[in-house]
């Protein structure tokens, strides 16, 4: 295939700015930003789990706690009621005889249930500690996120920026180069990790870094200049420094 050294060159050139795309686009992918973003989010996710969990525990020992207050209101209201019947001096000595023995077992029952009432209670100042503490951490955590996700925003602008001004240096080149060479270049770039052309320099080949037999280099240099030549190794495009 015929091509103008300068064209040659520009293949050269087109090789770098697609070398450079392609490394931004893996950059992109493996921004360290986006690993720590993913692990913030799991603790997020899993500290804000355990605060919804330890509400719904909150609910149910405040659920308890009602229920405990119910019961010593209910234990209260009869030791009143038993206590005015006593003051009222209506009851006959054996009526007041057994009122005496149902006070004494109301009165050990209130402080009973007035027992459990306090340890219910303690139960939800502990939760609510934990809840507090928990959702202080779910808050720091969620503004790490924000923090991360801006930073990923800002380097992927980046990278994008990079890529745009890369590629609307390659539409140019491309225009300059004939369709024929970039039909090979582009062949030639899908086989060999994306490397199409590469430079000839001192008697080696900068695309598979192979050594060039002197018996190869002489057929190289016997080439006229505007022929493509090809690695023998790799295949690809082998373009000659100036004068070779
Ligand atoms: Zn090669």
């Amino acid at each position: 295939m015929k091509s103008a050294p300068e064209e040659q060159e520009r293949l050269i050139t087109l090789q770098t700015l697609d070398t450079l795309l392609t490394q931004l686009a893996h950059k992109a992918k493996t921004l360290p930003v986006i690993a720590a973003l993913e692990i913030v989010t799991i603790s997020h996710n899993s500290t804000r789990d355990l605060v919804i969990a330890a509400e719904t525990e909150k609910a149910d020992i405040k659920h308890e706690l009602t229920k405990s207050e119910v019961d010593v209101e209910q234990v209260v209201a009869r030791i009143d009621k038993d206590e005015k019947r006593m003051a009222s001096g209506t009851a006959s000595p054996k009526e007041l005889e057994q009122m005496q023995h149902e006070l004494a077992s109301l009165n050990k029952r209130r402080s009973e249930l007035e027992e459990i009432e306090l340890e219910v209670m303690v139960r939800v100042d502990g939760i609510d500690d934990r809840i507090k503490s928990l959702s202080a951490e779910r808050d720091q955590l969620k503004a790490k996120i924000n923090e991360l996700e801006t930073q990923k925003t800002n380097e992927l602008a980046e990278i994008s920026t990079a890529g745009a001004s890369a590629q609307k240096q390659r539409v140019d080149i491309v225009s300059k180069i004939s369709a024929e060479l970039i039909e090979l270049y582009e062949k030639i770039r899908k086989s060999a990790d994306g490397i199409g052309s590469a430079r000839l320099i001192e008697g080696k080949c900068d695309g598979c870094h192979l050594s060039i037999n002197a018996v190869e280099l002489s057929k190289i240099k016997a080439t006229p200049i505007d022929e493509v030549v090809r690695c023998e190794e790799c295949r690809r495009i082998l373009v000659r420094p100036k004068g070779f």
